[in-house]
């Protein structure tokens, strides 16, 4: 980092800039873990004013942090290295809906919910949608490669996705793709921008693309008494010839720890619920709802119940929803996964989690989306207790080493970010980060872009906590 960037910067943003410690200290967390302060946080609100900033970060070679709503999970946001924090949440909400075309253009700071709304509004739909989507900005979501509930049928953000707008990390502005439906033009830049949690540049427009909303959709609900045999009930599902919308799961406390933020309904005498969403055609539905609740009969689910209005179905989901803000009610700290594992493997996966939570007796709570092996293991307890913060990062490698043997993934759709990058070469193998390394390298020479994020700094550690530990 050279010296007189900070007045360069101020030169050219003035108000738009902050740099005192006391500004900055929202800019220092996100929702992960770890403290690591701005050196500036710039709040930009145009494309120019991106390629103006990243101009004079690459020249003086300081370190930019894209942030959005600061929801992310993997640490994404956090200024590792110092330098500058971009802000794109002051950048005006905008979402253009072309009905003809059926895509939709939008910027970057726009909330989730906010295009899922306008989609509606021309009987279309945006299908990514994250439990976050009221509090997260589609340019989060498009450098993580979000997810959702509806992911088991529809796919995830980057499914949507058929252009960009990016500042390159020189301040060049560039477009990727387009707004056809179909693109084989050279590289495909679009699929590598999305999911590069702000590494390779800024996303500051995205081009959608939308598809009909499905005439109807019914919600089922089933308890079960054992995981394994909830586990049962979602494959035998998914083998029926049916494709749910959704199909999530929560265990026994996650269900108590939501009746008691919000009492909504759940059962919390078992150790298990599974919720369906089937959408389409109204006939269909209501075949498939009556189908699906056969199946989960047979298997011994009880409390199966259909909610016979929209309000109803919502707070199901609402319920699903709150499980987040629930469990994060019982112990200060939370260590939330999202370790993904081939469907087959659910029930494998269950078994391990629950021996996890036995060998290090430690509060391990799952839900998560059962349809697409997207579990959410979650760890609640306390940072500040050294000896049970160690049981849980013994958990947390576990868990992701079971992951992989089942044959899954670090992350489903949370990224890698600082929380999970010590054990990236356990999933790629050396080759495959030093592709990826190389990729950086050539997009990004001065390293200037989040750096510190998906690949590991020296002697980096598992962060559980805000204070953070370095070797
Ligand atoms: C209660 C709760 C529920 C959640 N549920 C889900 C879920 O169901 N599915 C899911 O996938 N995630 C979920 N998340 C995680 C999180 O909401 C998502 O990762 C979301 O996409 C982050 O959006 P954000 O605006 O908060 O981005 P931030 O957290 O601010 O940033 C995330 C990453 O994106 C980068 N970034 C942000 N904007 C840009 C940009 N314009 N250009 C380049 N890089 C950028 C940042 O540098 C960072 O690396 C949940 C989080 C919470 C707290």
């Amino acid at each position: 980092m050279e010296t007189g960037w900070i007045e360069a910067l101020q030169a050219k943003m003035g108000e738009k800039m902050i740099s005192s410690r006391s500004d900055l200290d929202t800019y220092s967390y996100d929702a992960a873990f770890g403290e690591f302060f701005p050196e500036a946080v710039v709040y930009v609100t145009n494309t120019e004013a991106v390629s103006e900033v990243l101009k004079i970060a690459n020249e003086y070679k300081v370190s930019v942090t894209p942030r959005g709503l600061g929801t992310g999970l993997s640490g994404g946001d956090l200024p590792v290295h110092g330098g500058i924090t971009l802000d794109m949440t002051q950048w005006p909400a905008s979402v253009e809906v072309f009905p003809n075309d059926l895509v939709a253009r939008v910027s970057p700071g726009t909330l989730t919910s906010e295009i899922h709304a306008e989609a509606e509004k021309h009987g279309l739909m945006y299908p990514p949608d994250p439990s976050s989507s009221n509090i997260s900005t589609i340019g989060g979501n498009l450098a993580e490669n979000a997810g959702g509930p509806r992911g088991l049928k529809y796919g995830v953000t980057k499914d949507y996705v058929l252009g960009l707008e990016v500042v390159t990390p020189e301040g060049e502005i560039m477009h990727t793709g387009g707004h056809t439906i179909k693109n084989v033009t050279g590289l495909d830049l679009t699929k590598l921008m999305v999911g590069s949690e702000g590494i390779l540049g800024m996303i500051t427009g995205a081009t959608l693309k939308l598809i009909p909303k499905p005439a109807a959709a019914q919600t089922v609900m089933a308890a079960f008494s054992t995981m394994e045999v909830a586990g049962q009930a979602v494959s035998k599902t998914l083998t029926s010839g049916i494709l749910p919308a959704k199909m999530e799961f929560i265990d026994q406390a996650c269900a108590q720890a939501v009746e008691k933020y919000e009492p909504l309904g759940l059962p919390t005498n078992v150790e298990a619920i599974v919720l369906v969403e089937l959408d389409g055609h109204p006939t269909a539905v209501q075949e498939e709802a009556e189908a699906v609740s056969k199946i989960m009969k047979e298997l011994g689910g009880t409390n199966i119940s259909q909610p016979q209005t929209k309000e109803d179905a919502l707070n199901m989901w609402k319920a699903r929803r709150l499980v987040s803000p629930a469990t994060a009610n019982i112990k200060p700290t939370r260590a939330s996964e999202d370790a993904t594992v081939p469907r087959s493997q659910i029930p494998a996966m269950m078994a391990r989690l629950a021996e996890i939570r036995e060998k290090y007796d430690l509060l391990l709570v799952v839900f998560g989306h059962a349809g697409d092996g997207n579990l959410h293991p979650n760890i609640l307890c306390d940072d500040r207790d050294p000896e049970e913060i160690e049981r849980v990062k013994q958990a947390i490698e576990e868990i992701f080493q079971s992951a992989l043997e089942l044959g899954g993934t670090l992350s489903g759709e949370h990224g890698i970010g600082t929380m999970k990058s010590p054990f990236l070469e356990k999933e790629l193998g050396p080759v495959g980060v030093d592709m990826m390394k190389r990729i950086k390298q050539s997009w990004d020479p001065n390293n200037i872009m989040n750096p510190g994020k998906i690949f590991p700094d020296k002697g980096q550690r598992l962060i559980l906590s805000r204070a953070v530990e370095r070797e």
